[in-house]
């Protein structure tokens, strides 16, 4: 005789007899495999590899039936996952209302990532980091090309169907700068996306750069990826980022349909923006590796770090990724393929999946907020330079 439906599962009329714990991830940028909930302290799960490659690290689930039980989740493969340094000195985050993401305890013994928290609500969510779904995406461009100077353009289909937006700030003219501001060529980075949104907050809501600039956005170049919960890939296994050089308009039609609408509108300023699983700072990755290299170029690159780092407090100049030497930089990469192909002033924004440390915030770490307040760093900086771009 099958068990009464109420056993197990809770019920107002059996005090004291819990709910069910379940953990689901079929959502919007999703990422999890449930191993076992029967134990509020030894949840066991894994993060799920990208399709048709074998990065994984992303992880966002949502976590119910545990109001103010203590439990004990266990990212049992976190120890085959991309970069597993950046578990070290990790706290994962944690969000009731979806809004508010907050930092939970979070350990790492080289194999196991283990989240401690007690929910405060029937149901919560945990991700890697604040989350930025295809949902809230679409929300931003449907706010973004009602204003009277915004543009919305789509550029082609990604394998899975979902549209490539391009969104277009000002107007062309041959004494306008061309900006290029393209987000999440990697989905895992969801703060790549935050940082989009305050760009275009700033753009729309005060057009002084307007006048002197157009500005080409794709907040997301991977929406495949990023709605599927992918680290790295496309729905193809494609590293957007490895594919510059020769994109193939099958295999990688995000970065095909990009760059030939790059060489339409040229390019005097491209910033590609990513966060770095391991480095807690916010830094730039430049193009020294170009094969055309000049010190043009370089002054250019130079004066703006510099000028960010006075700028922002979150942001340094002294942490980063090693220099390539000139003709050795990796030309499949945004960064290195705009610098070269346009001469322009291209570069790459790393931010912390953890928190910057030159500017610690212990509750939240590296935050939705910071991202944002970095957009308009980065574009005041930006705006002092727009003449010395040509
Ligand atoms: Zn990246």
């Amino acid at each position: 005789m099958p068990a009464p439906l109420w056993q197990g599962q809770g019920n107002v009329a059996f005090p004291g007899c819990a709910f069910m714990i379940r953990v689901s991830s079929g959502f919007d940028s999703g990422n999890i495999s449930v191993l076992s909930t029967e134990q509020a302290d030894d949840i066991r799960l894994a993060i799920r590899q990208d399709t048709r490659s074998p990065h994984y690290q992303w992880f966002h689930f949502r976590l119910s039936g545990a109001k103010d039980v203590p439990v004990t989740i266990k990212l049992v493969n976190a120890g085959g996952a991309a970069y597993t340094s950046g578990f070290k000195d990790y706290r994962a985050v944690s969000s009731a209302d979806l809004e508010t993401w907050r930092r939970v305890p979070t350990e790492f013994d080289g194999k196991v990532l283990t989240i401690r928290d007690t929910p405060q609500a029937d149901s919560v969510r945990y991700a890697y980091f604040a989350p930025y779904g295809m949902e809230r995406h679409a929300a931003l461009v449907a706010r973004v090309q009602r204003h009277p100077r915004a543009t919305l353009e789509v550029l082609g289909q990604t394998p899975d169907g979902q549209d490539i937006d391009l969104l277009r700030v000002g107007e062309p003219g041959d004494d306008k700068r061309a900006i290029w501001l393209i987000g999440r060529q990697h989905p895992g980075e969801s703060m790549a996306s935050w940082w989009m949104e305050g760009a275009l907050d700033m753009l729309t809501d005060s057009t002084r750069l307007l006048d002197r600039a157009v500005f080409y956005l794709v907040p997301c170049m991977n929406p495949d990826g990023t709605r599927r919960g992918h680290l790295r890939t496309n729905a193809n296994g494609v590293d957007l980022n490895r594919a510059w050089a020769e994109p193939d308009p099958q295999r990688v039609p995000e970065v095909f349909l990009v760059r030939r609408r790059m060489l339409e509108t040229g390019v005097d300023f491209c910033l590609d923006v990513h966060g770095d699983e391991g480095l807690p700072h916010n830094f730039i990755g430049g193009f020294e590796g170009i094969p055309s290299i000049t010190e043009r170029q370089l002054g250019l690159l130079n004066r703006y770090t510099a000028a960010l780092d006075q700028r922002s407090a979150d942001f340094q100049t002294e942490k980063g990724y090693p220099k390539s030497a000139p003709g050795k930089g990796n030309m499949a990469m945004c960064t290195n393929w705009t610098a070269e192909r346009f001469g322009a002033l291209s570069m790459t924004l790393e931010m912390p999946f953890k928190d910057a440390t030159e500017n610690p915030d212990p509750e939240h770490g590296w935050s939705p907020p910071r991202c944002k307040e970095l957009a308009v760093a980065c574009l005041e900086v930006l705006e002092g330079m727009l003449d010395e771009l040509r």
